[in-house]
């Protein structure tokens, strides 16, 4: 199948597109490399260096390549980012979106023509009643980011009625695993691991005791992969359910990365979630996936890579 991938240079849609690719499938990346790089891009893949806000190129591209699927994960993915300077993050993530969609709809081509796309439980739910929170939780999103990857949801629900076409949106919990950028503001894996390596003490935020719903990039790739068969017109959470601390995933980057020394502790940030994981039960039943990879294994393969 004939495959577009955006955001294909960054961390997730990259190994997706590495996947897909392995399974002999044709795939184009694009990619403005806002947050990516041109190394992570699979050398057999065709690479477009393109914005997803300039519906000009985006439209270029479709008609050249017309896809079956698209694959969408361009997005500008921090929370912080979005809170000091919100406007970006809609451009791209809200508006961007548009455009992929309206190409796709107008010059995608084939009998199964679906767009897979990446959103978020975290930042869409806020900080739950009920943890795993599923499916049914309540939107309550806590920044912009959050807010711009719903209406993204939205926006794809719009537009593949409209044309036509399947979707599938996937609300992750916290991915992590090589190629995250250890200079990023998300992925505390990647962080902690970047400057333990270089001998740095890294910062937990609030008393070590705040906890997220942490999955390893190869089960990620795996529901992305069963998805090309798999599910239609469906919002599944693809969440292991379990809640880890931070000072769990200190102490297991630490012994991975040989690093003896203790966290610094500094005042929780305002508008963080304390608590959240979210059920991948719906995951399981539509599309036979789950978490399989324990976390110190993930952090483990982690450390060792990055
Ligand atoms: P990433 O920053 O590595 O990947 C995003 C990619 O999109 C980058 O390569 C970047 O250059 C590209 N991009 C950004 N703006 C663009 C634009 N205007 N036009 C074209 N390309 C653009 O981040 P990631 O962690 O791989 O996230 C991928 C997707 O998954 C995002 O949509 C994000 O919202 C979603 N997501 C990630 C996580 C996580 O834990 N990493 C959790 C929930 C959702």
């Amino acid at each position: 199948m004939k495959i577009l991938i955006t955001g294909g240079a960054g961390f997730i849609a990259s190994h997706i597109a590495d996947k897909y690719i392995n399974l002999g499938h044709k795939v184009a990346v694009v990619d403005n490399l806002a947050t990516g790089f041109r190394r992570n891009v699979n050398k057999k893949a065709s690479f477009y260096k393109a914005d997803i806000r300039n519906k000009i190129a985006i439209e270029i591209i479709f008609k050249k390549e017309r896809p079956e699927i698209v694959n969408h994960h361009a997005a500008i993915a921090e929370v912080v980012k979005s809170l000091r300077d919100p406007i970006p993050t809609f451009e791209t993530n809200a508006l961007g979106t548009v455009n992929v969609l309206r190409a796709f709809g107008e010059y995608g081509l084939g009998k199964n023509k679906k767009i897979i796309f990446s959103s978020t439980g975290g930042a869409i739910y806020g900080q739950p009643d009920k943890i795993p929170a599923d499916e049914k939780t309540p939107a309550v999103p806590l920044s912009p980011y959050g807010l711009s990857k719903l209406l993204g949801e939205e926006i794809i629900k719009f537009y593949s009625d409209y044309y036509g076409f399947k979707y599938l949106i996937f609300r992750y919990p916290n991915v992590y695993g090589p190629r995250q950028n250890p200079k990023g503001e998300a992925g505390v894996v990647a962080i902690f691991s970047g400057l333990m390596k270089s001998g740095q003490r890294p910062t937990i935020y609030g008393n070590g005791t705040k906890t997220r719903d942490y999955v390893y990039i190869n089960d990620i790739i795996n529901a992305n992969a069963i998805a090309l068969k798999k599910g239609a017109n469906e919002i599944l959470n693809l969440g292991s359910g379990k809640e880890t601390n931070d000072k769990k995933i200190y102490y297991l980057t630490a012994k991975y990365a040989e690093f003896k020394e203790k966290p610094i502790y500094a005042p929780a940030r305002k508008g963080e979630v304390y608590k959240i994981a979210i059920s991948g039960k719906k995951a399981q039943k539509v599309l036979k996936w789950q978490a399989k990879t324990n976390i110190e294994t993930g952090i483990k393969n982690t450390v060792k890579k990055l």
